[in-house]
């Protein structure tokens, strides 16, 4: 009885509406958003409604949603993965490319058809190269906690109160600059964006988040093995002196406080 009354304080229509739209991925993102566990059934249970998203719900065409979460990149030889994304551009208010694929292209990169039962399909695209994209969350896989800050901060920002929207606003700032910045990513750009711009500072963060171990230091710098790297984007994003953003840096606490509170 007294959930019931919980339930009728938050109104379906104080949602927002997410869906998961899996274009060429491997549902590891997914599976990611999954890793929050009880954090993933608080969302959906006080923020969001899951409207679309075939691994979990039976909803055949894809709906007019408030968040689109796009994993994997597109086969521009298959028509259908080419329709349905732009049918995510025009039903979502913001689209949000999870994952090294939807937003680099990653391992996809490699693909060169000729496999049956489609040799034709030979061509994949970050999503990025088709629309717009709002918001990147790289990695391979992403991490749980960024997906799971980037949903509350997508919740706080359309429906917060001024204050919780420009928080919202300056966490997710950096993370649409990312969106902004291009559809490439390499473990190369250490090497141009950072190292070449006098920038790193031998902090290591970038060896840390490479899911393949293709980053070891050298005499403190990072050195990329390009033989091994999978172009999932993660080592550029995790560096601190890549897209940081100060602003954000200043409010992390307030940022972290109202994630945390929103989840308790
Ligand atoms: S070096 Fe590692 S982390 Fe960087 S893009 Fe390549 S695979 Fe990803
Ligand atoms: S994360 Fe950035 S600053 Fe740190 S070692 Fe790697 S390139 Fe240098």
């Amino acid at each position: 009885m007294a959930e019931k009354t919980k339930k009728e304080d938050k109104p379906v229509a104080d949602k927002i509406t997410v869906g998961h739209v899996h274009m060429s991925g491997c549902t590891g993102c997914l599976v990611s958003l999954a890793d929050n566990y009880g954090g993933l059934l608080t969302i959906l249970d006080r923020y969001a409604d899951l409207v679309y998203g075939l691994t979990l719900a039976d909803v055949r065409h894809i709906p007019k949603m408030d968040v689109a979460l796009v994993e994997g990149s597109v086969c521009i030889q298959d028509k259908l993965a080419v329709e349905e994304i732009k049918q995510t551009r025009e039903k979502a208010a913001v689209v949000v490319a999870v994952g090294g694929c939807a937003c680099y292209g990653n391992i996809t990169r490699f693909g060169r058809g000729g496999q049956p039962n489609q040799p034709q399909h030979e061509s994949y695209l970050p999503i990025g190269d088709l629309i717009k994209v709002d918001v990147y969350i790289p990695g391979c896989a992403p991490t749980p906690q960024l997906i799971r800050n980037v949903c509350v901060m997508a919740y706080l920002l359309l429906k917060g109160t001024k204050e919780q929207k420009d928080l919202a606003t300056a966490f997710l700032t950096p993370l649409m600059q990312l969106a902004d910045r291009g559809t490439t990513a390499c473990g190369c750009d250490l090497i141009y964006d950072v190292i070449n711009q006098g920038l790193c500072m031998g902090c290591g963060s970038c060896t840390a988040s490479c899911p393949v171990r293709a980053i070891t230091m050298e005499y403190g710098k990072p050195n990329v093995n390009r033989e091994m790297c999978i172009k999932c984007g993660a080592c550029y994003a995790q560096c601190p002196r890549s897209f940081f953003n100060v602003d954000v840096v200043n409010q992390y606490e307030g940022i972290m406080e109202a994630i945390d509170g929103a989840l308790k």
